[in-house]
């Protein structure tokens, strides 16, 4: 006879929530578990760990099935068991996956789960222990096995883990993209105020947004812990980038699936949460991909219908997009009506897309381009006098800013406006465009370190606006 409790964690999303184990040995009854496969693992692997199988009543909170819960039951049933004294168990949190032969498996979302732990000791499985001591302020002590744990916490052996180093900044360098002062100078603006960007042509369209995350900021404490819940939830922390804003960039043809998620883990617009979703050849994407980007550019989330409830995954991301101009390739013969159906097919998304670009093939005698550390410098300077206006508000960049708000916190002055109505009289631009290009002119002032737009950013945001919008003719 006996009774004890442990505590655990499920994750819904990327939130993590405790959840407590009890365990209830009665004589006479068989036990009960969340799910029969838990209760298989659960079984063979304390026999297979050298203890006796207890004739006991689980009782678990019904979505504690998860195989994130394994270990916590196990102990739980061997505390009540008289394995374990259960004030051991106080204090404590356990996670992880049993294999049938008692060693602990990782399991994914090990970041929010400990996040969830608040200020317990949290035992994980070792090939975890990384991933978890992620989380600041965390006490993670790794185990390999079900025995260890119980020596650990019979013997109070709970060593905390210390993480490794974290991994290099990304190596890729504007410098090695010459030419192109255009389409860089796109990319500058784009990454000083979190706009998104079209860039079309035949050339390093791809080069030039793969080096848009080593232009951007590094992330703040709070925005790097929210990437790597993303990414351990997605199974893929290992490639988690650090301090550096990720990049994420799935092959065109990745499923809609594949590219907003599904209940159970992250898709790509979530993996570029707080930083860069680069589709590239982005007309070869299926067309209801590319109509589903807006719903998430202007929530910041992906909302999916789980079996009992809704699923959130963050993905606030700066979208780039790239495509050639034509979809045959190089010595193009295609009419203008095929090259203008070809890139309509992005007319959806690029309804929220503030600049377009056009890049073309450097030729050698471009020289280098200017290195990122130095664009860098400038979009540090920007964002700065960005995060002054924006103090306060939950806003990182201009292009964040709704548009409800736009008047108190990036207002027009009035030779701005006169320059775009007279755009919009002229029907070069609609009257839902306007608030976009209010934004660039703010980030262009921002980067010349002025303290408002003058009527040349507005002439300059247009241009950055229409910048590829001849490439269809
Ligand atoms: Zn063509």
């Amino acid at each position: 006879m006996g009774y004890a409790r442990a505590r655990s964690v499920v994750v819904d999303g990327v939130t993590g929530r405790l959840v407590t184990v009890e365990a209830d040995i009665s004589p006479g009854l068989s036990a009960v578990f969340g799910s029969r496969e838990q209760g298989d693992r659960v079984r063979a692997a304390i026999l297979n760990s050298g203890y006796g199988w207890p004739d006991a009543r689980v009782t678990l909170p019904c979505e504690s099935s998860e195989s994130i819960t394994d270990l916590a039951v196990a102990v739980a049933l061997l505390a009540a068991d008289g394995c374990l004294p259960v004030e051991r168990l106080d204090g404590v949190v356990l996670l992880g996956e049993l294999s049938l032969d008692g060693r602990l498996r990782p399991v994914r979302g090990i970041v929010p789960a400990v996040s969830a732990a608040g200020t317990s000791t949290v035992i994980v499985p070792a090939g975890c222990a990384d991933e978890a001591a992620a989380v600041p302020g965390a006490v993670v002590v790794p185990a390999v096995r079900l025995s260890e744990v119980l020596e650990r916490l019979r013997d109070g052996t709970l060593t905390p883990h210390i993480r490794a180093a974290l991994r290099a900044a990304s190596q890729l360098d504007l410098s090695d993209v010459p030419g192109n002062h255009a389409a860089r100078f796109a990319l500058e603006v784009c990454a000083a105020g979190g706009h998104h960007l079209f860039m079309v042509g035949d050339g390093p369209g791809l080069m030039l947004a793969e080096r848009l995350p080593g232009i951007l900021p590094p992330l703040d404490d709070a925005a790097a812990l929210e990437v790597e819940a993303v990414y351990s939830v997605a199974g893929q922390y290992d490639r988690a980038p650090g301090r550096t804003p990720p990049m994420s960039a799935p092959h065109h043809t990745t499923t809609l699936a594949g590219i907003t998620g599904n209940r159970h883990r992250p898709g790509a617009l979530s993996l570029a949460h707080r930083g860069v979703l680069h589709l590239h050849e982005a007309p070869e994407f299926n067309r209801r991909i590319l109509d589903a980007l807006p719903g998430p550019m202007d929530s910041g989330e992906v909302r999916l219908l789980g079996r009992e409830r809704l699923v959130h995954y963050p993905a606030r991301f700066q979208l780039v997009l790239s495509a050639a101009t034509c979809p045959c390739g190089r010595d193009c013969t295609c009419t203008a009506m095929v090259r203008r159906r070809y890139l309509e097919r992005l007319a959806r998304p690029l309804e929220h897309v503030e600049l377009r670009a056009r890049f073309e093939r450097s030729s050698p005698a471009a020289g280098p381009g200017e290195p990122s550390a130095v664009v860098a410098a400038r979009v540090r300077e920007a964002r700065e006098r960005a995060a002054v206006r924006l103090a306060g508000t939950p806003w990182r960049a201009n292009a964040e800013v709704p548009v409800r708000l736009l008047r108190r916190y990036l207002p027009a002055v009035p030779e701005v406006i006169a320059l775009l109505d007279v755009s919009v009289s002229a029907g070069l631009i609609t009257a839902t465009t306007v608030p976009q290009l209010v934004r660039v002119t703010w980030t262009l002032a921002d980067l010349r370190g002025a303290s408002q737009p003058t009527e040349e950013d507005a002439a300059r945001a247009m241009e950055l606006w229409q910048g590829a919008r001849d490439a269809s003719r």
